[in-house]
């Protein structure tokens, strides 16, 4: 059965695969449809354009995901089909690529004045070049026995009252989305449950800001979602007339496979069509 995935991690972020490796497991599990969504950066799509050339059947999408600046939880916005080369997309990235390394360093450091000594070389290794994040600090932190499983780590360290938590500085909605389109790609929520609203009718007033920034759609289907949250985000997407996009989120290091957005789930193969 053809398959269509469109938000998938590499190394380039925090994903374990390199983007050869993903699109190779893309085209081991039938999908027709794979975009590439790095947290902050592109540095992966250069090398999965080219080596899509070589793949018979299978669709690559460029895309990003932005980690946008939000008040009450976590806001992460998607580009689908963008332009990565346009400047001032590359220069936005360059400047928050910046911002991810002092924060790791000063992640390291009151960790360090809480006692838990890691080193910065060994956290820069984690990421062979990657746009650095706390997913690297936490492998890290794992590999020295500071706990059994990654979401242990996630739990106890880097989070809000705990060692190591250093706030992200991050990209505005606004340009964000102006970025995203500058770049001709679509502006997507990604896994709009991570808003943390109150209720439907809070989400639907903070997608209308969002429509009038420019949104374009939203991730319907995602592992964080349960089937009744599925369904709610599709009767919304449907009365605002917004786009219908779904992906696994796809790390390498968690239970998600490539395809699907929980077990058993399969991303619908049809919405790609609303975007071809
Ligand atoms: P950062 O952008 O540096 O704040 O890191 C955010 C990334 O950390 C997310 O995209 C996930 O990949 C990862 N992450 C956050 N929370 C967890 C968790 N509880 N378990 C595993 N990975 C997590
Ligand atoms: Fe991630
Ligand atoms: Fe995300
Ligand atoms: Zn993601």
């Amino acid at each position: 059965m053809k398959k269509i995935d469109l938000h998938c991690h590499t190394t380039a972020s925090d994903g374990l695969l390199q983007p050869e490796e993903l699109l190779d497991l893309a085209v081991a599990n039938d999908l027709t449809y794979c975009a590439i969504t790095d947290h902050d950066t592109i540095d992966g799509l250069d090398a999965a354009i080219q080596y899509s050339k070589q793949l018979d059947g299978l669709n690559f999408i460029p895309g990003i995901e932005f980690s946008v600046d939000y008040p009450h939880g976590s806001f992460h916005l998607v580009g689908l089909g963008i332009d990565h080369t346009n400047e001032q997309m590359t220069e936005t990235i360059i400047n928050l690529k910046e911002k991810r390394e002092t924060r790791v360093v000063r992640i390291v450091k009151d960790l360090e004045n809480h006692d838990i000594n890691i080193s910065l070389d060994e956290v820069y290794s984690e990421a062979k070049g990657a746009a650095l994040g706390r997913p690297h600090v936490a492998r890290v932190l794992l590999k020295n026995g500071y706990g059994n499983i990654l979401s242990d780590i996630f739990e106890n360290f880097m989070v809000k009252g705990k060692p190591g938590f250093i706030k992200k500085e991050k990209i505005s909605l606004e340009k964000a989305i102006e970025l995203i389109i500058l770049s001709r790609g679509i502006p997507i929520i990604a896994h709009p449950i991570s808003l943390n609203f109150q209720n439907w009718h809070d989400f639907e007033n903070i997608l209308q800001d969002c429509i009038k920034l420019g949104l374009q759609g939203i991730e319907v289907y995602a592992h964080m979602h349960t089937d009744e949250e599925v369904n709610v985000f599709k009767k919304i997407a449907n009365k605002y007339n917004l786009l219908i996009s779904g992906g696994s989120d796809f790390h390498g290091d968690k239970k998600e496979t490539i395809g699907y957005y929980g077990e058993n789930k399969i991303i619908p193969f049809d919405i790609i069509n609303q975007f071809i």
